[in-house]
């Protein structure tokens, strides 16, 4: 499903990824869960590309459904991984980069879901250490946006104004509310990224959860 010229959200996958067509080659914003690799791998393929076209894949942050589907989309394309040192690390040992606050009920109702979420380890290639420009869309703007996660990066295209913000913020009923609860590893540095990412004024905010947020006009 193309968003915006040269940019697709690949359907069917969570969470969402996005995919970015470039003369230069392809670069997927993160890899959903393990099983939707495949799905990923399709839809390149029917835009009428091969595998080995996807020259990086961004991950925002290290959570099962956001990298879940890395090595094998690494070993399928010979892409190189990106990420902050903080998400890298927690990606090599294939855990989250940080513990849920979980309650009751939740303990064991985590530990039931805890096989699906359950990612295999992949090494990143390069770190990201915020505010470097990738050559994507023109200029691909690396932004720290911790808060969900203690190194969770968002993307920001100034000549197409879109922002790739991962979980630091979710899509619900048409608007974009902050990360927070149980899966936020500092609820005020999520209301600080989420304020700096605002302030940016991009035309299209795409998360990993929910529809896409345009503000044309
Ligand atoms: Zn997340």
């Amino acid at each position: 499903m193309e968003i915006t010229a040269g940019v697709h959200l690949v359907p069917g996958v969570i969470a969402h990824p996005y995919l970015i067509v470039d003369p230069e080659g392809l670069t997927l914003i993160d890899a959903g869960l393990p099983w939707g690799a495949n799905r990923i791998l399709k839809y390149i393929t029917a835009l009428g590309y091969a595998p080995g076209d996807l020259r990086r894949i961004v991950i925002t942050h290290a959570d099962g459904d956001h990298v879940g589907g890395l090595a094998a989309l690494k070993a399928a394309s010979g892409a190189r991984a990106c990420a902050s040192a903080i998400e890298a690390e927690a990606i090599a040992a294939g855990r989250q980069s940080r513990q849920l606050k979980l309650h009751g009920l939740q303990k064991w109702l985590f530990a039931l879901l805890a096989p699906i979420f359950k990612v295999r380890p992949a090494m990143v290639d390069e770190f990201l250490v915020g505010d470097e420009v990738l050559p994507v869309l023109s200029g691909l703007r690396v932004i720290e946006t911790p808060g969900h996660t203690p190194g969770h990066v968002s993307l920001f295209a100034p000549s197409a104004g879109i922002l790739f913000a991962g979980d630091s913020m979710v899509s619900e009923h048409g608007n974009l509310r902050v990360s927070r609860g149980m899966n936020t590893w500092d609820e005020a540095r999520a209301v600080e990224s989420m304020k700096l990412q605002m302030a940016l004024g991009a035309r299209i905010i795409c998360v990993g959860h929910g529809p896409v947020i345009r503000k044309e006009g």
